[in-house]
């Protein structure tokens, strides 16, 4: 028998201000995503948000309250996001009191910028959990110990994450 499945990546939006040329979400159909269950989310352990840009157009601290809230099971939510998008967040007040983490991109000199604004923040420090991934070209850029520096590359044509399901909201 197979390992049980308890990782869940969420689509919380597809809206997006950036026109990345290998965006995944230009290479399937969005409305074909199944919507998540209620005993998919009973069963889950971890859980990603991701988008489109989840911090500019929908509320990943609240949507984790709620699934911390009605799903004792839920161990841990992790958001992705880019760094100026999040650093956006974070300066106009944004919480993150029921998140365990952010995944960080950099894609653009604005992000980097705006990443070293974001490492000197109290509430990006106080979370246990986050990542930075570097696409080619921002390999150099700097990154404090407590952050997990992973290096990435486009992705031409999407591969679903192993071992979890991909589901909206
Ligand atoms: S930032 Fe992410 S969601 Fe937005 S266009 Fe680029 S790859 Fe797509």
């Amino acid at each position: 028998m197979g390992k049980e499945i308890t990782t869940a990546h969420i689509m919380v939006t597809s809206l997006c201000d950036r026109d990345c040329k290998y965006c995944c979400n230009k290479q399937y159909d969005l409305n074909s995503i199944p919507y998540i269950t209620e005993d998919e989310l009973s069963r889950m352990k971890h859980i990603y948000l991701t988008g489109g840009e989840p911090f500019t157009y929908s509320n990943p601290n609240a949507i984790a309250r709620k699934l911390k809230t009605r799903y004792a099971n839920i161990e841990q939510v992790i958001v992705y996001s880019n760094a100026f998008e999040l650093w956006e967040y974070l300066a106009n007040g944004g919480q993150t009191s029921s998140i365990d983490g952010v995944t960080i991109s950099i894609k653009s000199n604005r992000d980097i910028s705006s990443f070293a604004c974001c490492t000197a923040h109290r509430r990006l420090m106080n979370l246990p959990k986050n990542r930075l991934y570097v696409f080619p070209g921002y390999e150099e850029v700097e990154c404090p110990a407590w952050i997990e520096k992973i290096p990435r590359v486009w992705q031409e044509e999407f591969v679903a994450a192993p071992n979890c399901i991909f589901r909206r909201l």
